[in-house]
């Protein structure tokens, strides 16, 4: 089986990010899907996309990790989920705070009965599971914030689907969320809405979050594919629906016959794929 994977670096919006924050993210999605690539030679599919998200989550240039958007109150909060389409087990957390690496919890809580948490629950649970405390924020973000800048739509969620050489599909996601929401919103990506995958496809979203969850968009699209859809035919069609509330969204994914898609309703996503050569676009 040819192994190959797919990453994303979410939207970013052509009034604030200029062509050169825009280079720079290319170059980074460039950098880490290569790596993930070798690393998935390796490691599993479940492995390989907590390994490309982590990455993503540590760079600054991205929503996810260091260089998160904060929150309407001043605070960072976190989300980010994972599911093994082999044993089609979900795990995520929801706002959480003060950590590194939100995946790198969500992968803990896999082997766990109870495998969502949120706020206080979900860091109580990193601080027992040795994740120490981190502040994700960085003068960037801190200066958009004060200037409120990005009131609109967040920048930069960041995700992975890959598919190993035994045919197992992974898919990871992880954001800051869209900035300068209420304290307690929920966004998409650490619910199957944002994030699915089962031994047919996988599949990471990008965009507004409340438009991603109407469309229940990512379990939408692998279910089209599990009954024998297409990964192109299941996403144009669940982007044909979004159309009628103009929901803006984003999307990668592979399937197991080694598909690999994208698409959104905006063309400002930043996404990179790897199958025997490496593509990235804008
Ligand atoms: N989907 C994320 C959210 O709504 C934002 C993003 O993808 O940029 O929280």
């Amino acid at each position: 089986m040819d192994y190959k994977l797919i990453i994303h670096g979410g939207f970013f919006s052509e009034s604030h990010a200029n062509q050169q924050v825009k280079h720079a993210k290319q170059e980074t999605l460039a950098e880490i899907v290569q790596k993930s690539h070798e690393y998935l030679k390796t490691h599993t599919a479940l492995e390989t996309s907590v390994y490309a998200v982590s990455l993503l989550e540590d760079c600054e240039l991205f929503n996810a990790g260091l260089g998160s958007q904060i929150q309407s109150d001043g605070k960072i909060r976190l989300s980010a989920s994972l599911m093994d389409g082999k044993t089609e087990k979900f795990s995520g957390v929801i706002n959480i705070e003060d950590v590194k690496n939100a995946i790198q919890v969500s992968e803990k809580l896999m082997s766990e009965e109870d495998r969502v948490l949120s706020g206080s629950g979900a860091l109580e649970y990193a601080r027992q599971n040795g994740f120490e405390y981190f502040n994700p924020e960085t003068p960037q973000r801190r200066n958009e914030y004060e200037e409120k800048l990005n009131a609109s739509i967040g920048l930069g969620t960041v995700g992975c689907v890959a598919l190993d050489k035994v045919g197992n599909i992974a898919a990871a996601t992880s954001t800051g969320g869209k900035g300068f929401e209420i304290p307690g919103r929920v966004s998409d990506s650490a619910t199957v809405a944002g994030n699915f995958a089962n031994a047919f496809a996988g599949i990471s979203c990008t965009g507004v979050g409340e438009d991603i969850v109407s469309a229940g968009l990512s379990v939408k699209i692998v279910t089209r594919v599990t009954d024998g859809m297409s990964l192109e035919e299941a996403s144009k069609k669940s982007f044909e629906e979004l159309k009628s509330y103009d929901g803006f969204a984003g999307i990668i994914g592979i399937s197991s016959t080694g598909e690999m898609y994208h698409c959104d309703s905006h063309p400002y996503m930043v996404w990179a794929s790897y199958d025997k050569e490496l593509s990235v676009f804008a």
